[in-house]
């Protein structure tokens, strides 16, 4: 929950730059669930693909045995950016750490400079990220117990996030997937990736806010302004 309200509460302050053209609304692919990405997955280099309500129901601690099978085919070129807390972030790592790694971009307190998290299994690698020159370093971790160290986190739509992922991996052809237009479709957009909208798996299965904030806002004006494109 203060998850979604510090994500609103920034979505809300950025709003003419995130929401204000109807182009960052556009839409690449249509999923009616992610075993469609199969048909598009060959001409793309890396995969970022939301987890809640697109690849397993929300905050679930297991994965959806009908998208196993999709999920094994492409997952060497896929990867995880999820707007979850740091706790939930790790947990991503050990659920699907056999298939991909998960992300998170942070500034940790005292660095001026971001740090992109990754973990895959309980290996949690960091990156320190200057978007000035879009170059990524990796970083020796001292002490892996971030959480009581992070100043700031960033979150989809935000599209740092995604162009730190894409400078470490050298700017692939690129795949954003997700099942909300105002977080994954516009962040993709933002970042100049091409994106896919699925239909949310098990979306009833979120809080009550979200479901509110799917069905009065971010799925009638999303659907409006990428079918108008
Ligand atoms: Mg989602």
């Amino acid at each position: 929950m203060i998850n979604f309200i510090h994500t609103a509460g920034r979505a809300l302050r950025n709003r003419k730059k995130f929401y204000g053209k109807k182009e960052n609304f556009k839409v690449t692919h249509w999923f009616d669930d992610i075993n469609d990405i199969t048909k598009v997955e060959k001409q793309y280099q890396l995969i970022l693909l939301d987890r809640d309500c697109t690849l397993q129901k929300d905050h679930a601690y297991e994965r959806a045995s009908k998208f196993e099978k999709t999920l094994q085919q492409i997952s060497k070129k896929s990867e995880i950016v999820s707007n979850s807390s740091f706790k939930e972030f790790l947990r991503i790592g050990l659920v699907y750490g056999d298939l991909f790694p998960a992300n998170k971009l942070v500034r940790l307190k005292g660095e001026k400079r971001l740090t992109l998290l990754r973990v895959q299994n309980d290996n949690l690698a960091a990156y320190h990220y200057d978007p000035k020159t879009n170059k990524t370093t990796q970083v020796l971790l001292e002490n892996p117990n971030l959480e009581p160290l992070i100043a700031e986190e960033f979150k989809k739509p935000e599209p740092i996030i995604l162009k730190a992922i894409l400078a470490l991996h050298k700017n692939p052809k690129t795949l954003v997937v997700g099942d909300y237009y105002h977080t994954d479709i516009v962040c993709g957009n933002l970042a100049g990736t091409d994106t896919a909208y699925v239909t949310p798996y098990k979306p009833l299965s979120q809080n009550i806010p979200l479901i509110l904030f799917r069905y009065l806002f971010d799925t009638p004006l999303g659907k409006l302004k990428s079918k108008n494109l």
